[in-house]
């Protein structure tokens, strides 16, 4: 087995994550199984209790692990199936190193960061190539060289070199070559300094992936190539990219990343056949069609609070070869007097998932909007919530209806807790969580857009639709089309008389890809650009 390691240096939100993915979709086109993971250097055991501003979305997998976006990316970009096994956190080393000393594993050893937290990082990396049997194994380090938090999964990478043997590891190192305006020109001091920290520590990188906004010249790549010790070859050139990050993986194969890294690890397989990317980027860049719909939020500005929602969206667009232009709304905003107008136009709109009382009311009036005035809604979990609220108090009537999560004493709860939430005290990793199955409705819009009728779709809430208005609800057209197989939780819900009104409590954005779109995505977008269609953008 192989194994590549993706470091980061001088800045964050250098697309680390998307670099190991789209390197990870290269080398699965040259016909090998590929593993993605990540290491992520802070304490906390897992994202999941994390603010979405301190950290962007919480992407969850089949098995109910919550973890870092680039999860996300890994999924989104290769066809590697992830586990709760493929995110470490510093804070789940601790944790199990702290009880093996509790447990007298350590037999009266001084319990130290070397060489038991970096022996429980390698005894990871271990597990996971055990577990996925893959030809090749990227795992990338969060954070940047020279963060103290880093330190000891870079030296466990060291370690972990040598235990694996010669030929069988490729350190790459994401790096940023800024355009200095002054001077009219690049720089690669940065990545130099950057590049002799980690040389310090003792590794020497492959590959240098130059992230820049000008093309690296070659005079800069010899530069970089002479100052941090890599063949000229090695020094890539990943400029931003100009329409979606999906072009990634082309750029990358232009540049022959791919199959340097195929010299490193000599690994021998085959050049990388991509026509079917080019074809999905010949859709992002030059669709038949065009819609703009709204994504409701509250985290507006803010790029990775939605980014599964985002890219599900997008691959909506891909699979209707219609170009999608996200209106960012946010639902404060539409709280305002006449606030729902920032909606009209709109193709489609979009309540995504979402926790806490801020912005809720905005949010039940768009889900009105869309529905008095027939624009596709799809709603995402606390989306569906809405939907339910707004219909409840609306068009049934039910004065204050609303979910218990954010009005205890409310007289119609037509959202409440969980049964199985009610005794829960603790917030980490506690909520419904993970792959679960769902019973569609034969006839439904649902069912005809899935095809099937067992699906299994990834969950993270709490709350859930209150069965007592079940009767009440189908009888005014609100029509539950999808269960839990014993009926008892509502998962899918449609309006009559709509052309397009769905919602689910799960969140069907953790599975789609640019080459699957979801099938709710591809009708949401199909609908939008029908509702749309004949208005001029
Ligand atoms: N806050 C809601 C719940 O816990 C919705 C959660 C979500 O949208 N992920 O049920």
């Amino acid at each position: 087995m192989k194994f590549i390691f993706v470091t980061g240096g001088v800045v964050s939100s250098l697309g680390k994550g998307l670099t190991a993915a789209a390197l990870g979709t290269l080398l699965e086109n040259r016909g090998l199984k590929v593993a993605l993971q990540k290491f992520d250097p802070y304490l906390n055991v897992d994202p999941g209790t994390m603010s979405p501003y301190q950290h962007g979305e919480v992407y969850v997998l089949d098995d109910g692990a919550e973890t870092d976006l680039d999860l996300g990316h890994y999924e989104r970009f290769t066809s590697t199936k992830l586990s709760r096994l493929n995110n470490l956190t510093s804070g789940q080393v601790y944790q199990t190193v702290l009880n093996n000393e509790r447990e007298g594993v350590y037999l009266g050893k001084t319990v130290q960061v070397i060489p038991h937290v970096t022996d429980e990082i390698k005894r990871r990396i271990w597990v996971v190539a055990d577990q996925t049997k893959a030809d090749v194994l990227i795992t990338e380090i969060g954070g940047t060289t020279g963060d103290i938090e880093g330190l000891p999964f870079l030296e466990a990478i060291r370690e972990f070199a040598l235990e694996a043997g010669i030929g069988n590891t490729c350190f790459i190192h994401v790096t940023y070559v800024p355009f200095i305006k002054a001077a009219g020109e690049l720089k690669t001091k940065p990545t130099q300094q950057s590049v002799a920290k980690l040389r310090e520590i003792g590794i020497t990188p492959h590959l240098i992936a130059a992230r820049c906004e000008k093309p690296l010249d070659k005079e800069l790549r010899h530069k970089i190539s002479m100052f941090c010790s890599v063949p000229l070859e090695a020094v890539i050139e990943v400029k931003d990219v100009d329409h979606s990050i999906y072009e990634l993986p082309l750029m990358l194969q232009r540049e022959r990343a791919d199959d340097l890294v195929c010299r490193v690890l000599h690994l021998d397989a085959p050049p990388a056949k991509m026509t079917h990317w080019q074809e999905i980027i010949r859709k992002l860049i030059a669709p038949q069609h065009r819609v703009r719909v709204g994504v409701v939020g509250k985290y507006m500005g803010l790029q990775d609070a939605y980014k599964s929602v985002y890219e599900a969206i997008m691959h909506g667009g891909i699979g209707n070869d219609c170009g999608v232009e996200i209106v960012q709304v946010d639902s404060e905003e539409i709280e305002k007097k006449d606030g729902e107008r920032i909606l009209e136009g709109l193709g489609g709109i979009c309540v995504p998932g979402g926790f806490g009382e801020r912005g809720i009311e905005g949010k039940i009036k768009a889900a009105k909007f869309a529905r008095e005035n027939k624009v596709p809604y799809l709603g995402l979990c606390l989306g569906m919530q809405i939907a339910t609220i707004e219909f409840a108090r609306n068009v049934l009537k039910l004065d204050k209806a609303h979910s218990t999560e954010f009005d205890e004493a409310t007289p119609h709860p037509v959202i409440a807790l969980l049964d199985a939430q009610k005794k829960v005290t603790k917030k980490g990793g506690t909520m419904r969580l993970g792959a679960q199955p769902c019973q569609l409705v034969v006839g439904s819009q649902a069912g005809k857009l899935y095809g099937s009728f067992v699906i299994n779709e990834r969950h993270r809430h709490r709350f859930e639709f209150n069965n007592s208005y079940r009767e009440k609800f189908e009888k005014a057209g609100f029509t539950f089309s999808g269960t839990s197989p014993d009926n008892k939780l509502v998962e899918v819900i449609e309006l009559k008389d709509h052309p397009f009104f769905i919602a689910s409590q799960f969140h069907p954005e953790f599975l789609s890809k640019p080459h699957q779109p979801h099938p709710l995505f591809k009708g949401f977008i199909a609908a939008a650009h029908q509702h749309i269609h004949h208005k001029p953008i």
